[in-house]
Protein backbone atom coordinates (compact mmCIF):
# COMPACT_ATOMS: atom_id res chain seq x y z
CA UNK A 1 0.00 0.00 0.00
CA UNK A 2 0.97 3.16 -1.08
CA UNK A 3 -0.52 7.04 0.47
CA UNK A 4 0.43 9.90 -2.39
CA UNK A 5 -1.88 13.07 -3.18
CA UNK A 6 -3.11 13.42 -7.08
CA UNK A 7 -5.37 12.64 -9.43
CA UNK A 8 -5.10 8.75 -10.69
CA UNK A 9 -5.17 8.02 -14.52
CA UNK A 10 -5.17 4.81 -15.73
CA UNK A 11 -1.91 3.70 -15.99
CA UNK A 12 -0.27 5.60 -19.10
CA UNK A 13 0.79 3.26 -22.33
CA UNK A 14 3.15 4.18 -24.92
CA UNK A 15 2.17 2.33 -27.84
CA UNK A 16 5.21 3.38 -30.39
CA UNK A 17 9.32 3.83 -28.47
CA UNK A 18 12.37 2.13 -29.21
CA UNK A 19 13.75 1.16 -25.67
CA UNK A 20 16.94 -0.08 -27.39
CA UNK A 21 18.38 3.00 -28.82
CA UNK A 22 17.18 4.61 -25.33
CA UNK A 23 19.03 1.64 -23.35
CA UNK A 24 22.05 2.41 -25.39
CA UNK A 25 21.91 6.02 -24.70
CA UNK A 26 22.35 5.36 -21.14
CA UNK A 27 25.85 3.82 -22.09
CA UNK A 28 27.27 7.00 -23.78
CA UNK A 29 27.82 10.40 -21.71
CA UNK A 30 25.15 12.92 -23.57
CA UNK A 31 27.25 16.62 -24.10
CA UNK A 32 24.45 18.30 -25.63
CA UNK A 33 24.03 21.86 -25.19
CA UNK A 34 26.67 21.97 -22.30
CA UNK A 35 27.67 25.50 -22.60
CA UNK A 36 31.79 25.80 -22.42
CA UNK A 37 34.76 23.64 -22.93
CA UNK A 38 35.45 22.49 -19.62
CA UNK A 39 32.23 21.36 -18.07
CA UNK A 40 32.27 19.22 -21.42
CA UNK A 41 35.64 17.55 -19.80
CA UNK A 42 34.30 17.88 -16.65
CA UNK A 43 31.37 15.99 -17.62
CA UNK A 44 33.61 13.34 -19.06
CA UNK A 45 35.63 12.90 -16.08
CA UNK A 46 32.64 12.20 -14.24
CA UNK A 47 31.66 9.73 -16.56
CA UNK A 48 34.67 8.03 -16.83
CA UNK A 49 34.70 7.82 -12.74
CA UNK A 50 31.89 4.89 -12.91
CA UNK A 51 33.92 3.25 -15.86
CA UNK A 52 36.10 0.30 -15.10
CA UNK A 53 39.84 1.03 -16.11
CA UNK A 54 39.91 -0.10 -19.84
CA UNK A 55 36.47 0.54 -20.94
CA UNK A 56 35.60 2.80 -24.15
CA UNK A 57 34.08 5.94 -22.91
CA UNK A 58 31.55 6.79 -25.57
CA UNK A 59 29.87 10.08 -26.19
CA UNK A 60 28.17 12.25 -28.38
CA UNK A 61 26.53 16.01 -28.80
CA UNK A 62 29.52 17.80 -28.32
CA UNK A 63 29.84 21.22 -30.18
CA UNK A 64 32.67 23.52 -30.05
CA UNK A 65 31.41 26.62 -31.71
CA UNK A 66 28.82 26.94 -28.89
CA UNK A 67 31.81 26.91 -26.57
CA UNK A 68 31.83 30.22 -24.65
CA UNK A 69 34.87 29.51 -22.74
CA UNK A 70 37.01 28.33 -25.83
CA UNK A 71 35.34 27.23 -29.26
CA UNK A 72 39.09 25.90 -31.34
CA UNK A 73 38.81 22.46 -32.48
CA UNK A 74 39.46 19.93 -29.46
CA UNK A 75 42.33 18.53 -28.71
CA UNK A 76 42.78 14.67 -28.07
CA UNK A 77 45.19 15.40 -25.07
CA UNK A 78 42.37 16.97 -22.89
CA UNK A 79 40.75 13.93 -23.70
CA UNK A 80 43.26 11.77 -22.29
CA UNK A 81 43.11 13.96 -19.11
CA UNK A 82 39.28 13.85 -18.98
CA UNK A 83 38.89 10.12 -19.55
CA UNK A 84 41.86 9.11 -17.45
CA UNK A 85 43.47 7.37 -20.27
CA UNK A 86 40.80 5.23 -21.75
CA UNK A 87 40.00 4.95 -25.67
CA UNK A 88 37.31 8.13 -25.93
CA UNK A 89 35.23 8.36 -28.86
CA UNK A 90 33.11 11.52 -28.32
CA UNK A 91 30.81 12.16 -31.86
CA UNK A 92 30.02 15.99 -32.44
CA UNK A 93 26.45 17.24 -32.58
CA UNK A 94 26.29 16.97 -36.33
CA UNK A 95 27.56 13.36 -36.75
CA UNK A 96 30.15 14.17 -39.13
CA UNK A 97 33.50 14.08 -37.02
CA UNK A 98 34.29 12.63 -33.80
CA UNK A 99 36.71 13.48 -31.21
CA UNK A 100 38.99 10.66 -30.17
CA UNK A 101 41.68 10.26 -27.22
CA UNK A 102 44.89 8.94 -28.63
CA UNK A 103 44.57 5.38 -27.04
CA UNK A 104 41.63 5.73 -29.55
CA UNK A 105 43.31 6.97 -32.13
CA UNK A 106 45.66 3.58 -31.92
CA UNK A 107 42.84 1.58 -31.56
CA UNK A 108 40.91 2.53 -34.36
CA UNK A 109 44.54 2.17 -36.60
CA UNK A 110 43.77 6.08 -37.47
CA UNK A 111 47.10 7.58 -38.55
CA UNK A 112 48.02 11.76 -38.56
CA UNK A 113 47.14 12.10 -41.70
CA UNK A 114 43.67 10.67 -41.41
CA UNK A 115 42.58 13.54 -39.27
CA UNK A 116 40.78 16.20 -40.06
CA UNK A 117 41.90 19.06 -37.31
CA UNK A 118 43.91 17.41 -34.64
CA UNK A 119 42.71 14.89 -32.13
CA UNK A 120 39.51 14.30 -34.38
CA UNK A 121 38.55 12.74 -37.37
CA UNK A 122 35.85 13.86 -40.19
CA UNK A 123 33.11 11.75 -42.20
CA UNK A 124 33.88 7.94 -43.11
CA UNK A 125 36.83 7.98 -40.66
CA UNK A 126 34.20 8.48 -37.99
CA UNK A 127 32.97 5.72 -38.63
CA UNK A 128 35.60 3.76 -38.84
CA UNK A 129 36.67 4.86 -35.41
CA UNK A 130 33.53 3.64 -34.33
CA UNK A 131 33.84 0.35 -35.44
CA UNK A 132 37.18 -0.46 -33.05
CA UNK A 133 34.20 0.37 -30.07
CA UNK A 134 33.43 -3.33 -28.69
CA UNK A 135 29.37 -4.19 -28.28
CA UNK A 136 28.02 -3.44 -25.21
CA UNK A 137 28.41 -6.96 -22.95
CA UNK A 138 24.63 -8.04 -21.60
CA UNK A 139 25.76 -7.07 -18.40
CA UNK A 140 25.99 -3.43 -19.58
CA UNK A 141 23.37 -3.53 -22.12
CA UNK A 142 21.22 -4.84 -18.87
CA UNK A 143 22.09 -1.70 -17.15
CA UNK A 144 21.55 0.42 -19.77
CA UNK A 145 17.99 -0.41 -20.41
CA UNK A 146 17.35 -0.43 -16.55
CA UNK A 147 18.24 3.02 -16.57
CA UNK A 148 15.51 3.49 -19.41
CA UNK A 149 13.07 1.88 -18.01
CA UNK A 150 13.22 3.43 -13.95
CA UNK A 151 12.91 7.04 -16.83
CA UNK A 152 9.74 6.07 -18.16
CA UNK A 153 8.11 5.21 -14.58
CA UNK A 154 9.54 8.44 -14.14
CA UNK A 155 7.79 10.14 -16.69
CA UNK A 156 4.34 8.25 -15.89
CA UNK A 157 4.43 5.45 -18.30
CA UNK A 158 3.62 1.96 -16.77
CA UNK A 159 3.31 -0.21 -19.79
CA UNK A 160 5.11 0.17 -23.47
CA UNK A 161 5.06 -1.16 -26.63
CA UNK A 162 8.74 -1.19 -27.96
CA UNK A 163 9.67 -1.77 -31.52
CA UNK A 164 12.95 -3.40 -31.78
CA UNK A 165 15.69 -6.31 -32.48
CA UNK A 166 16.05 -9.25 -30.71
CA UNK A 167 19.18 -8.14 -28.41
CA UNK A 168 16.61 -5.72 -26.47
CA UNK A 169 13.78 -8.80 -26.18
CA UNK A 170 16.79 -11.25 -24.98
CA UNK A 171 17.57 -8.34 -22.25
CA UNK A 172 14.11 -7.75 -21.43
CA UNK A 173 13.82 -11.47 -20.81
CA UNK A 174 17.02 -11.33 -18.18
CA UNK A 175 15.17 -8.33 -16.70
CA UNK A 176 11.82 -9.79 -16.11
CA UNK A 177 13.60 -13.13 -14.48
CA UNK A 178 15.40 -11.09 -12.28
CA UNK A 179 11.87 -9.30 -11.12
CA UNK A 180 13.56 -6.05 -12.63
CA UNK A 181 11.00 -5.42 -15.29
CA UNK A 182 8.69 -1.99 -13.53
CA UNK A 183 6.62 -1.48 -16.81
CA UNK A 184 5.04 -3.63 -19.13
CA UNK A 185 6.52 -4.40 -22.27
CA UNK A 186 5.61 -5.12 -25.48
CA UNK A 187 8.08 -6.26 -28.05
CA UNK A 188 7.39 -6.05 -31.92
CA UNK A 189 9.81 -7.62 -33.92
CA UNK A 190 11.51 -6.42 -37.11
CA UNK A 191 10.14 -7.84 -40.11
CA UNK A 192 13.38 -9.74 -40.60
CA UNK A 193 12.66 -11.97 -37.59
CA UNK A 194 9.40 -13.65 -39.34
CA UNK A 195 11.01 -16.82 -40.19
CA UNK A 196 12.04 -17.53 -37.09
CA UNK A 197 8.57 -16.88 -35.67
CA UNK A 198 6.94 -18.75 -38.22
CA UNK A 199 9.23 -21.67 -37.64
CA UNK A 200 8.59 -21.33 -33.93
CA UNK A 201 4.79 -21.23 -34.21
CA UNK A 202 5.18 -17.72 -31.84
CA UNK A 203 1.75 -15.94 -32.30
CA UNK A 204 1.04 -12.64 -31.05
CA UNK A 205 0.21 -12.73 -27.34
CA UNK A 206 2.68 -14.95 -26.40
CA UNK A 207 4.63 -14.15 -22.86
CA UNK A 208 2.74 -12.82 -19.87
CA UNK A 209 1.27 -9.42 -18.76
CA UNK A 210 4.51 -8.26 -18.26
CA UNK A 211 6.80 -8.98 -21.03
CA UNK A 212 4.68 -10.40 -24.50
CA UNK A 213 5.47 -10.60 -28.31
CA UNK A 214 2.87 -8.96 -30.24
CA UNK A 215 3.75 -7.75 -33.58
CA UNK A 216 5.65 -7.34 -36.74
CA UNK A 217 6.92 -4.23 -37.79
CA UNK A 218 8.20 -3.17 -41.35
CA UNK A 219 8.34 -0.33 -43.23
CA UNK A 220 6.82 1.08 -46.33
CA UNK A 221 7.99 4.28 -46.84
CA UNK A 222 10.97 6.55 -44.78
CA UNK A 223 10.44 9.65 -43.24
CA UNK A 224 9.36 13.69 -43.58
CA UNK A 225 12.67 14.90 -42.34
CA UNK A 226 14.43 12.92 -44.58
CA UNK A 227 12.13 13.75 -47.82
CA UNK A 228 11.30 9.92 -47.98
CA UNK A 229 7.76 9.89 -47.05
CA UNK A 230 5.78 8.22 -49.90
CA UNK A 231 2.93 11.12 -51.08
CA UNK A 232 0.30 10.47 -54.01
CA UNK A 233 2.58 12.26 -56.05
CA UNK A 234 4.60 10.11 -56.76
CA UNK A 235 7.49 11.79 -53.98
CA UNK A 236 9.16 9.77 -51.13
CA UNK A 237 11.08 6.76 -51.49
CA UNK A 238 8.91 3.53 -50.91
CA UNK A 239 10.69 0.66 -49.06
CA UNK A 240 8.48 -2.25 -49.60
CA UNK A 241 6.92 -2.87 -52.86
CA UNK A 242 3.35 -3.97 -52.99
CA UNK A 243 3.59 -7.10 -53.95
CA UNK A 244 6.09 -7.94 -51.33
CA UNK A 245 3.69 -6.00 -48.87
CA UNK A 246 0.55 -7.94 -49.54
CA UNK A 247 2.70 -11.24 -49.30
CA UNK A 248 4.25 -9.99 -46.02
CA UNK A 249 0.60 -9.56 -44.32
CA UNK A 250 -0.53 -12.56 -45.42
CA UNK A 251 2.33 -14.15 -43.99
CA UNK A 252 1.60 -12.53 -40.62
CA UNK A 253 -1.44 -12.80 -40.73
CA UNK A 254 -1.65 -16.69 -41.43
CA UNK A 255 0.46 -16.97 -38.32
CA UNK A 256 -1.74 -15.18 -36.39
CA UNK A 257 0.63 -12.69 -35.77
CA UNK A 258 -0.04 -8.77 -36.22
CA UNK A 259 1.66 -6.35 -38.20
CA UNK A 260 2.87 -2.75 -37.23
CA UNK A 261 2.59 -0.76 -40.26
CA UNK A 262 5.24 2.14 -40.51
CA UNK A 263 3.46 4.49 -43.22
CA UNK A 264 4.05 8.37 -42.84
CA UNK A 265 3.32 9.24 -46.26
CA UNK A 266 -0.29 9.54 -47.92
CA UNK A 267 0.75 7.13 -50.28
CA UNK A 268 2.54 4.66 -47.79
CA UNK A 269 -0.87 4.92 -45.96
CA UNK A 270 -2.85 4.24 -48.71
CA UNK A 271 -0.77 1.09 -49.77
CA UNK A 272 -0.58 -0.44 -46.14
CA UNK A 273 -4.96 -0.71 -46.22
CA UNK A 274 -4.74 -1.64 -49.84
CA UNK A 275 -2.62 -4.29 -48.78
CA UNK A 276 -4.67 -5.03 -45.45
CA UNK A 277 -7.93 -5.14 -47.58
CA UNK A 278 -6.31 -7.89 -49.76
CA UNK A 279 -6.86 -9.96 -46.55
CA UNK A 280 -9.80 -12.36 -46.85
CA UNK A 281 -8.88 -13.56 -42.91
CA UNK A 282 -9.48 -12.90 -40.17
CA UNK A 283 -8.60 -13.83 -36.57
CA UNK A 284 -9.67 -13.50 -33.02
CA UNK A 285 -6.87 -10.87 -32.27
CA UNK A 286 -6.63 -9.52 -35.70
CA UNK A 287 -5.16 -5.94 -34.94
CA UNK A 288 -3.40 -4.48 -37.18
CA UNK A 289 -1.89 -1.44 -37.01
CA UNK A 290 -0.50 1.25 -39.65
CA UNK A 291 2.42 3.40 -37.41
CA UNK A 292 2.61 7.10 -37.37
CA UNK A 293 -0.20 7.70 -40.37
CA UNK A 294 1.31 11.32 -40.57
CA UNK A 295 -0.47 12.23 -43.58
CA UNK A 296 -3.61 10.71 -44.40
CA UNK A 297 -5.75 11.27 -47.37
CA UNK A 298 -9.36 12.25 -46.77
CA UNK A 299 -10.69 9.81 -48.86
CA UNK A 300 -8.52 6.78 -47.24
CA UNK A 301 -9.68 8.24 -42.97
CA UNK A 302 -12.87 5.47 -43.53
CA UNK A 303 -11.22 2.66 -45.10
CA UNK A 304 -9.00 2.29 -41.33
CA UNK A 305 -12.18 1.24 -39.47
CA UNK A 306 -13.93 -1.59 -41.76
CA UNK A 307 -10.45 -3.16 -42.10
CA UNK A 308 -9.83 -3.14 -37.94
CA UNK A 309 -6.61 -0.70 -38.91
CA UNK A 310 -5.92 0.86 -35.93
CA UNK A 311 -4.13 4.20 -35.92
CA UNK A 312 -0.51 4.29 -34.06
CA UNK A 313 0.07 8.34 -33.86
CA UNK A 314 2.39 9.90 -32.21
CA UNK A 315 0.89 13.54 -31.17
CA UNK A 316 4.63 14.96 -30.53
CA UNK A 317 5.54 14.79 -34.38
CA UNK A 318 3.35 17.05 -34.91
CA UNK A 319 5.07 20.18 -32.77
CA UNK A 320 8.07 19.04 -33.91
CA UNK A 321 7.41 18.32 -37.53
CA UNK A 322 5.57 21.47 -38.11
CA UNK A 323 7.87 23.99 -39.99
CA UNK A 324 8.57 21.46 -42.15
CA UNK A 325 5.02 20.10 -43.00
CA UNK A 326 3.97 23.45 -43.67
CA UNK A 327 7.25 23.63 -46.34
CA UNK A 328 7.47 19.75 -47.72
CA UNK A 329 3.56 18.95 -47.50
CA UNK A 330 2.03 22.11 -48.55
CA UNK A 331 -1.54 22.05 -48.88
CA UNK A 332 -2.03 18.88 -47.24
CA UNK A 333 -1.50 20.00 -43.41
CA UNK A 334 -4.99 20.61 -43.30
CA UNK A 335 -4.85 16.47 -43.07
CA UNK A 336 -1.66 15.78 -41.46
CA UNK A 337 -1.09 14.48 -37.93
CA UNK A 338 -5.05 14.39 -38.22
CA UNK A 339 -6.07 12.58 -35.16
CA UNK A 340 -9.80 13.92 -34.76
CA UNK A 341 -11.16 13.39 -38.24
CA UNK A 342 -9.54 9.65 -37.18
CA UNK A 343 -11.08 9.43 -33.81
CA UNK A 344 -14.52 11.01 -35.26
CA UNK A 345 -14.69 7.83 -37.83
CA UNK A 346 -14.57 5.36 -35.46
CA UNK A 347 -10.58 4.14 -35.62
CA UNK A 348 -9.03 3.00 -32.82
CA UNK A 349 -6.19 5.06 -31.69
CA UNK A 350 -3.20 4.40 -30.06
CA UNK A 351 -0.45 7.10 -28.70
CA UNK A 352 2.87 7.00 -28.17
CA UNK A 353 6.31 9.00 -28.16
CA UNK A 354 8.69 7.32 -30.99
CA UNK A 355 11.38 8.26 -28.57
CA UNK A 356 14.13 8.64 -28.04
CA UNK A 357 12.92 10.51 -31.73
CA UNK A 358 10.77 12.81 -29.79
CA UNK A 359 10.67 13.54 -25.81
CA UNK A 360 8.97 10.52 -23.99
CA UNK A 361 6.71 12.03 -22.17
CA UNK A 362 2.60 11.05 -21.97
CA UNK A 363 1.99 14.32 -20.43
CA UNK A 364 3.66 16.45 -23.42
CA UNK A 365 1.89 14.14 -26.01
CA UNK A 366 -1.30 14.81 -24.27
CA UNK A 367 -1.27 18.07 -24.60
CA UNK A 368 0.38 18.34 -28.09
CA UNK A 369 -3.01 16.03 -29.34
CA UNK A 370 -5.30 18.33 -27.10
CA UNK A 371 -4.44 21.97 -26.76
CA UNK A 372 -0.94 22.85 -28.28
CA UNK A 373 -2.60 23.07 -31.77
CA UNK A 374 -4.74 25.83 -30.84
CA UNK A 375 -2.08 27.91 -28.64
CA UNK A 376 -0.24 27.33 -31.85
CA UNK A 377 -2.70 28.27 -34.45
CA UNK A 378 -1.91 25.53 -36.78
CA UNK A 379 -4.94 23.55 -37.59
CA UNK A 380 -6.80 23.66 -34.14
CA UNK A 381 -9.61 21.38 -35.59
CA UNK A 382 -7.07 18.81 -35.76
CA UNK A 383 -6.61 18.49 -32.05
CA UNK A 384 -8.58 15.59 -30.27
CA UNK A 385 -9.90 16.53 -26.95
CA UNK A 386 -9.02 15.53 -23.21
CA UNK A 387 -10.97 12.06 -22.84
CA UNK A 388 -10.18 11.16 -26.34
CA UNK A 389 -6.18 11.57 -26.16
CA UNK A 390 -6.19 10.08 -22.20
CA UNK A 391 -8.29 6.98 -24.42
CA UNK A 392 -5.48 6.70 -26.90
CA UNK A 393 -2.64 6.79 -24.28
CA UNK A 394 -4.56 3.99 -22.25
CA UNK A 395 -7.58 2.00 -23.87
CA UNK A 396 -6.71 2.30 -27.01
CA UNK A 397 -2.89 1.09 -26.47
CA UNK A 398 -3.74 -1.44 -24.74
CA UNK A 399 -6.38 -2.87 -27.33
CA UNK A 400 -3.60 -2.29 -29.71
CA UNK A 401 -1.37 -5.18 -28.11
CA UNK A 402 -4.61 -7.22 -27.00
CA UNK A 403 -4.55 -6.03 -23.33
CA UNK A 404 -8.07 -4.58 -22.59
CA UNK A 405 -9.47 -6.86 -20.87
CA UNK A 406 -6.52 -6.42 -18.59
CA UNK A 407 -5.14 -2.60 -18.72
CA UNK A 408 -6.09 0.56 -19.64
CA UNK A 409 -9.33 1.61 -17.93
CA UNK A 410 -9.83 1.50 -13.70
CA UNK A 411 -12.43 -1.05 -13.56
CA UNK A 412 -12.58 -3.96 -10.85
CA UNK A 413 -11.07 -6.73 -12.11
CA UNK A 414 -8.21 -5.00 -14.03
CA UNK A 415 -4.61 -4.51 -13.02
CA UNK A 416 -4.71 -1.68 -10.71
CA UNK A 417 -2.31 0.44 -13.24
CA UNK A 418 -2.00 4.08 -11.82
CA UNK A 419 -0.40 6.98 -12.90
CA UNK A 420 -1.00 9.76 -10.20
CA UNK A 421 -0.65 13.22 -11.79
CA UNK A 422 -1.35 17.09 -9.68
CA UNK A 423 -0.77 20.28 -11.26
CA UNK A 424 3.33 20.19 -11.46
CA UNK A 425 3.20 16.43 -13.52
CA UNK A 426 3.64 12.98 -12.38
CA UNK A 427 3.49 12.14 -8.74
CA UNK A 428 3.81 8.52 -8.80
CA UNK A 429 3.46 5.31 -10.84
CA UNK A 430 1.97 2.31 -10.10
CA UNK A 431 1.93 -1.20 -11.63
CA UNK A 432 -0.03 -4.02 -10.59
CA UNK A 433 -1.02 -2.19 -7.29
CA UNK A 434 2.90 -1.73 -6.46
CA UNK A 435 4.47 1.68 -6.53
CA UNK A 436 7.05 1.95 -9.21
CA UNK A 437 8.37 5.67 -9.11
CA UNK A 438 7.35 8.36 -6.79
CA UNK A 439 7.88 11.82 -6.98
CA UNK A 440 10.71 12.80 -4.37
ZN1 LIG B 1 9.65 4.52 -34.38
Amino acid sequence: MFEVAGKALPGLHDAHLHLEWLALRNLTVDLQDVPTRRATLERVRRWAARLPKDAWLVGRGWYNDGWRDDPSWPRPEELDEAAGGRPAILTRKDGHSAWLSHSAIRAAGLRDEDQGPPGTVKEAMVAVARRSVPEPTEAEFDRGMSAALRALAAKGLTSVHTMDTPRAFRSFQRLHAAGRLPLRVTWNFPAAELAAAERIGIRSGWGDDRLRIWGVKAFLDGSLGSRTAEMLDGTGMPVLPQDELVELVGRCSAAQLNVCLHAIGDGAVRRALDALESLAGAWRYWRPRIEHAQCVHPADVPRFKPLGAIASMQPIHAVADREIADREWAGRTAYSYAWRPLADSGVVLAFGSDAPVEDVSPLLGIDAATSWRRRAGWHPELAVTRPTALRAYTAGAAYAAGMERKLGRLAPGLYADLTIVDGKGVVATAVGGRLTWRRA
